[in-house]
Parts: C-alpha cells; sequence; structure tokens
C-alpha cells in the first residue's frame, strides 16, 4: 500500500465534523455555510439541468463559464487571460491544486510551502515525489520575511505553493509580501501555485491582490480559485485553475484523469453567478463581516483573546495569555464533549514546530448559531 497515504490520520476537518455529530455539537469547525446560499444561483442550476445540461461537458468546463471566469478577473483585477487558452475548470479548488501540483512536480524537486499548510497540499506534493520545504509562520501577523524564504529558497527548488487569504490564520497579504515572494520566484526560477479560493472573502480595508498580477508572476503562477467559496455552496466543488498556456496544458493533462469533467448544471450556474454586478460581491463581504464582527464580540466578551480576521470564513483565538494549561486540540477535543461546540486546532496544520495555541472557528453561521454556540461556551475558560 502507499506508504504516503496509509500514514496519514484522517483530515481533522472530516475528524471535528464526526466529533460534532457524535456529540449532538454545533459545528464551527469545518468551513461551510449554514444558510442555503444565493436562490438565484441554485434555481440557475436546477434549470440548466432541466434544459439538458446533464452529459459530459467538454474537460476544459463549458465555454460559458471560462469566458465568465476570464471576464471576471479582466473585471475585478485588470488580469487579461484568453478563456480557451488560460482557463479550466475542475471539481473543486483542491482537484484544480493537485492538477497543478502533479503538472509541475517531478522526484526531488523541493516545493515551498507555508505552515499553517492546508491538510491536502503535503501529502500531494509527496506522491508526485516531491520533497516539501517547510517555512513557519506565526501568530499574530503570520507575516512572510525574508530571512524565512532566504532559508528555503535555492537551486532545487521548483515551486512554492501559497495561500492567500490564508486559512487558517485569516490573514490577506499585502503587496509588500507578495513582492518579496515574486522577487525570490524570479531569483530561483519557481512556479507559484496560488491556492486564493477566499479572494472574495476579505474584510475591512484587507483587498485581494492575486500574486500572477504583481509584475514578473504571469507567466509563472498557476491561479487556483473556487466558486464554492465565492458563492457559499461549498458542496458544489466547481474550481478553477488560471495560467498561462504552457502551464495549463500540463495542468490539463493531469485533470484529464483525475476527475476529466465536471457536472455541467453547476457549470452553468456558476456562469451565470460570476456575471453578478459587484453588489452581490459586495453584500456577501458585509453579510460575513456582520457574522465575524457577532462572533468576535461574544468570545471576546466571555474572556477569549481573538486574532483578528482580514477574510475567509474563519477568525482564530490565541488560547496562550488564558493559562490554560491545554494545546489546542485537548482544548478543542474538551469543548466539542463537555460543551457541544466544535472548532479546529491550527496545531493541526503544522508538520514540524506547531503552533499549539491557536483555535479557529468558522463564523459563516447564521446568528442564532452563533448565539448558540455562544451561550454553550459561556464557562469553557
Ligand atoms: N476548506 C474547508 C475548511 O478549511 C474544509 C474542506 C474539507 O473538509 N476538506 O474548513
Amino acid at each position: 500500500l502507499n506508504k504516503v497515504f496509509a500514514d496519514l490520520p484522517v483530515t481533522i476537518f472530516e475528524a471535528m465534523s464526526q466529533a460534532a455529530r457524535d456529540n449532538n455539537a454545533i459545528n464551527l469547525g469545518q468551513g461551510f455555510p449554514d444558510d442555503p446560499g444565493p436562490e438565484d444561483i441554485r434555481r440557475a442550476a436546477a434549470e440548466a439541468s432541466l434544459n439538458g445540461y446533464n452529459q459530459y461537458p467538454s474537460m476544459m468546463g463549458l465555454p460559458e463559464l471560462r469566458q465568465a471566469i476570464a471576464t471576471h478577473y479582466g473585471h475585478w483585477h485588470g488580469l487579461k487571460l484568453d478563456p480557451m487558452s488560460e482557463v479550466m475548470v475542475t471539481s473543486g479548488g483542491t482537484e484544480a491544486l493537485t492538477s497543478a501540483i502533479l503538472a509541475v512536480v517531478r522526484p526531488g524537486d523541493e516545493v515551498v510551502c507555508f505552515q499553517p499548510v492546508y491538510d491536502s497540499y503535503l501529502p500531494i506534493i509527496r506522491q508526485a515525489g516531491g520533497i516539501p520545504r517547510l517555512v513557519r509562520l506565526e501568530p499574530p501577523h503570520w507575516r512572510l520575511n525574508e530571512d524565512m524564504l532566504k532559508s528555503v529558497f535555492n537551486s532545487k527548488t521548483k515551486a512554492v505553493l501559497f495561500n492567500n487569504p490564508l486559512n487558517p490564520s485569516a490573514v490577506v497579504y499585502p503587496r509588500e509580501d507578495l513582492e518579496l515572494l515574486a522577487r525570490y520566484c524570479q531569483e530561483f526560477d519557481v512556479i507559484a501555485i496560488c491556492d486564493e479560493v477566499w479572494e472574495h472573502v476579505t474584510f475591512d480595508e484587507h483587498e485581494h491582490i492575486p500574486l500572477i498580477t504583481i509584475p514578473g508572476m504571469r507567466e509563472r503562477t498557476i491561479k487556483v480559485g473556487s466558486a464554492g467559496k465565492i458563492f457559499s455552496l461549498t458542496g458544489w466543488k466547481i474550481g478553477f485553475v488560471c495560467a498561462a498556456p504552457q502551464l495549463l496544458r500540463v495542468a490539463a493533462k493531469v485533470h484529464q484523469f483525475l476527475t476529466f469533467t465536471t457536472a455541467p448544471n453547476l457549470q452553468a450556474a456558476v456562469a451565470y453567478g460570476l456575471g453578478k454586478s459587484d453588489d452581490y460581491f459586495l453584500s456577501m463581504r458585509k453579510d460575513l463581516t456582520r457574522s465575524r464582527d457577532r462572533l468576535t464580540k461574544g468570545l471576546e466578551s466571555l474572556g477569549f483573546p481573538v486574532l483578528k480576521s482580514q477574510g475567509t470564513y474563519f477568525l482564530t483565538v490565541d488560547l496562550s495569555p488564558l493559562g490554560l494549561n491545554e494545546s489546542d486540540t485537548e482544548f478543542c477535543w474538551r469543548i466539542v464533549k463537555d460543551y457541544k461546540v466544535a472548532a479546529i486546532p491550527v496545531s493541526a496544520f503544522y508538520e514540524q514546530d506547531p503552533v499549539t495555541s491557536v483555535v479557529r472557528f468558522c463564523f459563516a453561521k447564521k446568528d442564532k448559531t452563533l448565539d448558540t454556540a455562544l451561550e454553550r461556551l459561556s464557562d469553557a475558560v
């Protein structure tokens, strides 16, 4: 049996969601909203199916969706993409990342990753024969710096895998950090695989800047996006890969034998959704900002030190000032059992030298869900 996979534990998201079910707990662990999602987009999916969008679509995705993705990024970021040679639809962001990694990484190649690292990256890099080189990011700012990059980039570095906005830390990286990373990618001739699935979920003054738009990165960046996060329909599993033709072509070769295509009616509905006016995206941010603030205030009033969330569905709490004498993992198992609220320990996103005091809560929930969770946690610390 394949050692890379046999030795892995069950993903923390599934483990915690199962614990939430077993304990009849409110699930603020795995990141998914508990409202039904935009009705017009769901209706568009139903209608597309009734109107015949049910057989294998083109392997690269419905032409109308590829066009909609190109138009969308042109509008939001001034990024000019050719929909036919630079855009591919995948079955979710995870498949998009897997296609990109398997396309780029050869045995012995080094791949720079940043801890906290999303749990699907390292097993796929290793399966490709790649060697992850881990950079350790730390609370409360989780920022990049030159020393970190200097210590891992070298002539064997083939790729960097960068998640921005960063799950679970809820950071939206400023231009300065992106320019630093871009400089190293160019100096060492490295391909950047960018997991930007949270690109529309940013708050306050924080705006997402795609790495592909930083000077010098257009030809060496594979940008990954996800309709699940853009429209709060996480189970739809519609992802996108955008990259220069020579990169996209190889990612497409991988994709053809991973999933080949993706449900056409869902693709048609996402194409419709991407055409929505800016108001839709801004009001989604406003709603999520309100939920973030509700959970932040509630947790703070219970005595939890909350780190500010700049984006994603998540906020984090740093337990270290509380003197609890337990790790983030112990804390999460205690509260799911004793207080019936599930959360995610951030140490699960580290392979070496974990930060063990930070816990992630998902706030993309109805007010009532958040309020009940807060009531339950009232004497947890
Ligand atoms: N992206 C989701 C999260 O961070 C989890 C998705 C999954 O369960 N694989 O919570």
